[in-house]
């Protein structure tokens, strides 16, 4: 099972009424990771939570290499293979930009995607153009990945 994983929004929140709390660096961060003040809002436990489903991390994100360079040793992951995104106009319809791509990249394999910006429009699309199983959940980007978003992709991995 291949799991397309969001940053921002998803691993790091943003846009809360309230201060997020601040993790310290763990002993897997990168050096040079004070040069991203962000990284110190992901919980590095979500690390191990992630390794924990059994699938298959692939960062799918805009972070590109930096998700390798920074956030994976912050969450003690080794590197990902990170999905490449098309230099392409936004597309028609309120579609993501990164469904398509995604749909793409899984190639028919079962997929999960974590982001905090999915809408039924993907969801619509994904099950038009994929022929295997696939979660898309929604992340509430003011909290971040939760226990509540780990429990739904536990009870749909069975
Ligand atoms: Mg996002």
């Amino acid at each position: 099972m291949l799991l397309f994983l969001d940053v921002d929004g998803t691993l790091l929140p943003f846009g809360a009424d309230r201060p997020y709390p601040l993790y310290e660096a763990p002993a897997t961060a990168s050096a040079g990771s004070a040069e991203h003040p962000l990284l110190a809002r992901i919980d590095p436990a979500l690390g191990p939570r992630l390794a924990a489903l059994g699938c298959a991390l692939v960062w799918a994100t805009t972070w590109m290499d930096d998700a390798n360079a920074y956030v994976a040793p912050w969450l003690g992951l080794p590197p990902l293979p990170l999905v490449d995104w098309p230099d392409e106009d936004e597309p028609p319809g309120g579609l993501h930009w990164k469904t398509r791509p995604l749909v793409d990249w899984a190639a028919g394999r079962p997929f999960i995607w974590l982001d905090d910006e999915i809408t039924g429009r993907d969801q619509a699309f994904t099950q038009a153009h994929h022929p295997g199983r696939a979660l898309l959940h929604r992340v509430d980007h003011r909290l971040g990945l939760t226990e509540r978003d780990f429990g739904v992709l536990e009870a749909w991995l069975g």
